[in-house]
């Protein structure tokens, strides 16, 4: 049961009530609400994914925690080398048809990490019961929601010296059990899992230890609510326009947890401040590996739209400075993923079997292939023309007395229908013209970290001093 069809995923439903909220109001069904179908399709389609002949031999892995047949970019404990680079070809590929590949792989394994260290520092067992908790995701197949990142508040305080704390943190210990109080936010997808699992977002001290808390809870547990921003494409059903943002990409929500008790055996960290630190290193390496892939899919898909948009406008082949734009895109795709491979090739194994990429690579290649995307959508501007912001709509091609005057003047390229040309153009103003063009630069841009964090650990890890005595030999200074 651990390989569900879309359509198992989308029954699954049928079994929860979360208490979710989006626009306001409280959502009776998730799979049926209609600000929720993307999410949903999204969700279904990555489980239909794993189905397809040329994918599903490297989609689909069997767990050696659990025994089961698991979505590996979803829930695989990376264990092995090898994982690292299937991993990266994985998300590429995948990023590059449907922007999100839905990597819980990665948060799952640097949780692994993370809770070993807890256990090797304080001798205690919470690895065992995170093992229990794995295994019963696996079983299932049902996709959980991160939360990793807290409010913050003020940046310059710690989260016990804020004036009021809202960051996620243990209010009672009780036999059995915490009580927790706070918020996470950013829950990507978050109304449409069946689980959450938490951890600490970063390196805490002493007086913070109540903030360094991990657990993991099934989303309808008492006193965990969502609050749902919809996901960027049309709630309307469509056709032609948004043909990105109408299938994928998913609702991000703030997720509240008002006083909810956490049984012991759904406790993975509880005070053990000391080690909050090690979950954003890990994450700085694992999940970045991953970014570097995922940005290579998006330029991927970026190269594909814009070979198109100048095909159906008849450039195609004939315009240097449009060839030259859309190899750019290529390139910075080639390079981001050749820093995917090569933060795993010079990867280390950690104590608890998780393989960490070097950050070194991972968080170069990811600061300089997030910093292109900006321009790769100016690019897609320059490349489609101005119709993908001013054209009309779906609704009046969809008219007859409309389309005949729609026909005729915007046709481009006699190899391709009017409407071919149109939908062409539609997908560009998805990606570049539209809410969901800003989903995507949040998406790069913010997602696994603000692009300052990865100059924190490239400085961090990059030995300077070196290359300074190198500096001084070569300039024949001896102090
Ligand atoms: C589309 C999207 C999906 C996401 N999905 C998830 C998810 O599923 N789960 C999850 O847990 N998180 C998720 N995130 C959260 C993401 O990891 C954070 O947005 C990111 O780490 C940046 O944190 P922030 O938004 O709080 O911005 P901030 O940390 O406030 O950053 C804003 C600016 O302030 C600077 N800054 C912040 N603090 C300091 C400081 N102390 N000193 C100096 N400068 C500082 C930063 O460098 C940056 O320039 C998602 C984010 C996005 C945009």
């Amino acid at each position: 049961m651990a390989i569900l069809t879309g359509e198992q995923f989308r029954e699954s439903f049928k079994e929860v009530s979360p208490e979710i909220y989006i626009r306001g109001e409280r959502v009776e069904d998730v799979a049926s609400h209609p600000l929720l179908r993307q999410t949903v399709h999204h969700l279904a389609a990555g489980c239909d994914l794993l189905f397809e002949p040329e994918l599903k031999d490297r989609l689909v892995v069997r767990s050696p925690i659990s025994g089961e047949d698991i979505p590996r970019l979803g829930m695989h404990i990376q264990q092995e080398k090898e994982d690292l680079f299937i991993k990266a070809e994985l998300t590429r590929e995948v990023s590059s048809r449907r922007i999100c590949s839905a990597c819980g792989s990665n948060m799952l394994s640097v949780t692994w990490a993370m809770i070993h260290d807890v256990d090797a520092a304080h001798g205690t067992d919470y690895l065992s019961r995170y093992r229990d908790f794995i295994i019963k995701i696996h079983k299932t197949g049902l996709p959980f929601a991160w939360c990793m990142m807290d409010p913050k508040g003020d940046r310059s305080l710690p989260p016990s010296r804020q004036p009021e704390p809202t960051d996620l943190r243990i209010v009672e210990r009780k036999p059995g059990g915490v009580v927790v109080n706070g918020v996470k936010l950013h829950t990507t997808m978050g109304p449409c899992t069946r689980f959450v699992v938490v951890a600490p977002c970063r390196a805490l001290g002493k007086e913070d230890k109540d903030f360094a808390v991990s657990f993991a809870l099934p989303i309808d547990a008492k006193g965990v609510k969502m609050i749902a921003r919809p996901s960027p494409g049309p709630s309307r059903e469509t056709s032609m326009e948004s043909p990105l943002s109408s299938r994928f990409l998913g609702v991000e929500a703030m997720t509240i947890f008002d006083n909810v008790f956490v049984p012991e055996e759904n406790l993975f960290m509880c005070g053990e401040w000391e080690q909050a630190a090690n979950l954003s290193m890990y994450f700085a390496c694992l999940h970045r590996q991953s970014k570097c892939a995922c940005s290579a899919g998006h330029c991927d898909m970026f190269a594909g739209a814009a070979a198109l948009a100048a095909d159906v406008n008849g450039v195609s082949g004939r315009a240097s400075h449009i060839q030259e734009k859309i190899t750019g895109m290529i390139m910075d795709g080639e390079a981001g993923y050749g820093c995917a491979l090569g933060a795993a090739v010079n990867a280390k194994r950690h104590p608890s079997g998780v393989w960490m990429p070097d950050p070194l690579i991972a968080n170069s290649g990811l600061g300089a292939i997030r910093s292109k995307v900006g321009r790769h959508m100016e690019h897609l501007h320059d490349i489609a023309g101005g119709l993908i912001a001013t054209m009309p709509t779906e609704a009046d091609w969809n008219n007859p007395e409309l389309r005949k005057y729609m026909d005729k003047a915007l046709r481009g390229n006699p190899k391709y229908t009017t409407e071919e040309r149109l939908r062409a153009l539609h997908l560009i103003q998805d990606l570049a013209a539209s809410r969901a063009a800003g989903t995507i630069m949040a998406f790069t841009i913010n997602a696994a970290g603000s692009p300052a964090t990865n100059q924190v650990v490239v400085r961090r890890a990059y030995d300077l001093d070196k290359q300074i005595r190198y500096a001084k030999e070569l300039a024949s200074i001896n102090t």
